[in-house]
């Protein structure tokens, strides 16, 4: 018994850790954001909220410049001030936006938001605890193994919740009247608007698929739907 406890140790200090996280981020976000009022783009999310039988799909901007849009994992949707502010400057388009809040909604559906904590919180622990199970069978190398295993399961999983919200949201845009379009001219404008700023990536863009393969993976569901 007394082997599993450093085991033991390591889970029980990475369901900490997510918990902590879970609820730092929420705080966060409670304290940094209020409820988005554009009437244009709440037109947009009625016409989308109609589609998946919700009274109200709720937005709120989330108080911080680089460009990005996130799901809590409580399920709320964000859209950063930066972001906005792009819009409001015209270089976004409502459309655009409704795509990026489609997408994070497809995130929250689809059960992405709650496990997407994991990477970035319990992500260390369950290294820690995947590299103390394997050093005990392959000292010196277990760690190494651990990390480059985690990393590949992280990077994997991010890039399919990708390619399902894009998905999603593009099912959403066709039912709601608004078009796959804006999904695909974002995905262009994203590397332009995000370029100045390299070191923040939107969520979206991170570790995830290339722009050209995420509009044809759109275009080949757009196909296989006769949409
Ligand atoms: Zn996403």
């Amino acid at each position: 018994m007394l082997k599993f406890f450093p085991i033991l140790l390591a889970i029980g200090y990475g369901i900490f850790m997510y918990r902590l996280s879970a609820w730092r981020t929420t705080r966060e976000l409670d304290e940094k954001s209020t409820e988005l009022a554009d009437p244009k783009l709440r037109a947009l999310t009625a016409q989308m909220a109609d589609v998946v039988d919700i009274t109200r799909i709720k937005v709120h901007i989330y108080e911080i410049d680089p460009v990005n849009g996130l799901a809590a994992p409580d399920g709320r949707i964000f859209i950063t001030r930066g972001f906005y502010n792009k819009y409001k400057e015209n270089e976004v388009t409502a459309e655009e936006m409704a795509s990026v809040i489609a997408h994070e909604l497809g995130h929250v559906a689809l059960g992405h938001s709650r496990r997407r904590m994991i990477d970035f919180s319990g992500q260390n622990a369950l290294r820690t605890a995947l590299a103390m199970v394997l050093s005990r069978f392959m000292p010196g190398i277990g760690p190494l193994i651990a990390n480059a295993a985690m990393s590949m399961l992280m990077a994997r999983l991010s890039r399919s919740d990708e390619y399902e919200a894009d998905a999603y949201a593009s099912a959403l845009l066709l039912k709601a009247g608004i078009g796959t379009n804006a999904q695909k001219t974002l995905f262009t404008k994203l590397e332009k608007l995000t370029g100045a700023n390299g070191a923040a990536q939107p969520a979206w863009l991170l570790s995830h698929p290339k722009t050209a393969e995420r509009i044809a993976a759109i275009e080949a569901n757009e196909a296989k739907w006769g949409a």
